[in-house]
């Protein structure tokens, strides 16, 4: 029998893969219970935009054709509206393409990528790909700590991940801390800032009101990247699209270790096309904000304790091993997510939902824990 383990890079052999949210077709099959509702991945509630969905049949009798692997349109928009070059944006197939180029351009073998306690999944997953060391920070009221991530700055650190908010704990970096922190890192350490739940957190409804957009700071710092996506707010998440905005230089390296027509055609239309609804992504952001206040006043109702979230989700101390309850919410056909593998064992993350999906986890929640 051939092991094909022995031949694989050893980073490789280190990795686990990424656990997506349950889908809802695999609980019907798997439980056999019907009408779920799915909170597990920060999807938005209320779909795409209609001028995306317009958008996107448009350019569906075109799909023989490559995409313009340049994302010309897309890019130019992008461009406009943060007030940059066209040169400093980088698409990518969702916005952890754009990570993951950032990583495979600066980090080799020895080198170190810094990110913080309870953060995102992707960030050690990316970096052990490559065969780079991963250093955890750890963590402050659990978001981060910017104290101890800066004692954690060496030599040999090539990329930081910083996101703000932070999913999956939803805290949040205000403009003073962050700008004096991204100051003070050496050059040969690439701050990379994933900005992927921007619309929810920069929404004055949401109260963060410190938050900052750090695109706007690029120009700044040369060795700021920031990185947003189309998969949260303006509800793609199954099309796969996000960006990064950068050094024009830095956006140059990234651009050579992308594979060609990352972006797909429909994708870079319906992006382009979800940039100039500005009213569903408010209706989206409103929805949101008086979701997270529904989510938080009943918890504090069932006297559990929550971390205060900016983003479109909110993590829970259910005060036991969570993934008995996350089972037994699955049996109410509730699909929400466990966080164990963030160090997180006696939370459940969910997705902000509908005003009458909230109530239905808040009543399954209720049930599972109060009987
Ligand atoms: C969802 C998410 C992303 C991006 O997802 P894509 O769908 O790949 O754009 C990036 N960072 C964080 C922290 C996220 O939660």
């Amino acid at each position: 029998m051939t092991d094909f383990s022995k031949y694989a890079n050893p980073g490789v052999l280190g990795l686990r893969p990424y656990q997506p949210g349950k889908p809802i077709e695999e609980l019907e099959r798997e439980y056999g219970v019907s009408n779920i509702i799915k909170l597990a991945s920060n999807e938005n509630p209320l779909g795409p935009s209609p001028m995306a969905l317009a958008a996107m049949r448009g350019e569906l009798e075109d799909v023989w054709l490559y995409p313009d692997g340049n994302g010309f349109e897309l890019k130019q928009k992008l461009a406009a509206r943060h007030g940059v070059e066209m040169d400093r944006i980088t698409l990518g197939n969702g916005s952890s393409d754009v990570l993951e180029f950032a990583v495979r351009v600066f980090v080799g073998p020895a080198d170190e990528v810094l990110f913080s306690e309870h953060s995102f999944a992707l960030y050690p997953l990316l970096t052990q790909a490559v065969g780079g060391t991963p250093v955890v920070a750890p963590a402050k009221a659990w978001g981060h700590d910017l104290e101890a991530m800066r004692e954690r700055i060496s030599d040999r650190t090539r990329v930081i991940f910083i996101a703000n908010p932070n999913n999956p704990t939803g805290t949040w970096l205000g403009a003073e801390e962050l700008e004096s922190f991204i100051r003070d890192v050496p050059e040969h350490a690439l701050v990379v800032v994933d900005e992927a739940y921007f619309d929810y957190a920069i929404a004055p409804a949401t109260g963060a009101g410190d938050y900052p957009d750090c695109s706007a700071w690029v120009e700044r710092y040369p060795n700021l990247m920031v990185a947003r996506t189309f998969s949260k707010s303006y509800g793609l998440a199954g099309l796969r699209v996000g960006y990064a905005v950068s050094h024009s230089q830095v956006a140059d390296l990234m651009n050579r270790v992308r594979p060609p027509f990352n972006v797909n055609s429909v994708a870079l239309a319906a992006a382009a096309a979800a940039l100039d609804d500005s009213e569903h992504l408010s209706r989206s952001v409103q929805m949101n904000a008086d979701g997270l206040k529904q989510l938080a006043e009943a918890f504090a109702a069932q006297g559990l304790d929550y971390i205060p979230s900016v983003g479109n989700f909110i993590s829970v101390d259910v005060g036991q091993p969570s993934g008995p309850i996350y089972e037994a919410l699955l049996h109410q056909g509730v699909i929400v997510r466990p966080v164990a593998n963030y160090g997180m064992p006696n939370h459940l993350r969910v997705t902000v939902g509908t005003k009458e999906e909230n109530e239905r986890f808040l009543g399954a929640l209720y049930k599972v824990l109060v009987g």
